[in-house]
């Protein structure tokens, strides 16, 4: 079953840059499909058409069967709770602790007072202690996120990621910023998120060899167009 499809995307910045030209691809669900391209290429502005964080300038991206471009307002917080998404700068509160930044995950659609201060239940704290014991950050729960490692910063991005329930994760070159150790610990943890919790994973990627290690698909992306779409095998052959 498809979950996500690109329909002659496009996306211009302003009237010089076009970022993205005329992109199709498709996924499915459960697959692990890695977007590869140099810098500049485009991927960071594909991934974040797909939540609309950006929106495209024309086409169509249909994530579960609803056009995203067609959404109201009520409707697109609702996809967002469905999409995770996880940044190559983490993108935490520092000045939190670790189990903090996880609930926060959560307030992007709790507009309530309750999710405004910080009150969760019990079942959501429980469920944000779980995914950090997954994780491997047991003994980091109570830490401020200024005083973790790269890596561990982004075990927590992906803890607040995961700690809605998401169907798909996106994660825009979550291992640009770590050494070799902590990058093959994050693609572990995130080839372990779709295999084992059957969440649909994309992600951005400018090396190559850890895209061909880990992905059931590959989509290169070079100047706005999709100049590859298939198994990592095929990439070795082309090149
Ligand atoms: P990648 O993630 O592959 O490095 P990006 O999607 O970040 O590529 O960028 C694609 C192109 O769009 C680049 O030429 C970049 O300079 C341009 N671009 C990205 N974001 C903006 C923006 N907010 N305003 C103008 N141009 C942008
Ligand atoms: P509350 O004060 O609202 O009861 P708690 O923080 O005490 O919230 O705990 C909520 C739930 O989270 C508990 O029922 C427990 O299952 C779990 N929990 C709390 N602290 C930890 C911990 N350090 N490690 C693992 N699970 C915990």
């Amino acid at each position: 079953r498809t979950l996500l499809e690109f329909k002659h995307v496009s996306k211009q910045y302003g009237s010089e840059t076009r970022a993205l030209s005329d992109v199709n691809f498709a996924v499915k669900e459960g697959e692990f499909v890695s977007i590869i391209g140099p810098s500049g290429a485009g991927k960071s502005t594909l991934l974040r058409c797909i939540n609309r964080m950006i929106d495209a300038s024309s086409g169509e991206i249909v994530f579960d069967n609803a056009s995203v471009l067609a959404l109201n307002k009520n409707e697109l917080k609702k996809l967002r709770t469905r999409i995770g998404m996880i940044f190559q700068h983490y993108n935490l509160v520092n000045r939190l602790s670790v189990i903090e930044n996880v609930l926060h995950g959560r307030l992007g659609y709790k507009s309530t007072l309750a999710g405004v201060l910080g009150l969760y239940t019990k079942e959501e704290k429980a469920q944000a202690y779980r995914l950090l014991q997954v994780l491997g950050l047991q003994e980091q729960v109570y830490k401020r996120c200024d005083q973790l490692s790269g890596g561990q910063k982004q075990r927590v991005g992906i803890a607040r990621a995961l700690v809605q329930d998401p169907k798909m994760l996106l994660c825009d070159e979550p291992i640009a910023s770590l050494d070799p150790n902590s990058s093959k610990v994050i693609m572990e943890h995130l080839r372990d998120i779709c295999s084992k919790m059957g969440i649909t994973v994309v992600v951005n990627l400018h090396q190559v060899d850890v895209a061909m290690n880990y992905s059931d698909r590959i989509v290169g992306v070079n100047k706005g167009t999709v100049v590859y779409d298939g198994p990592p095998a095929g990439l070795t052959k082309e090149k």
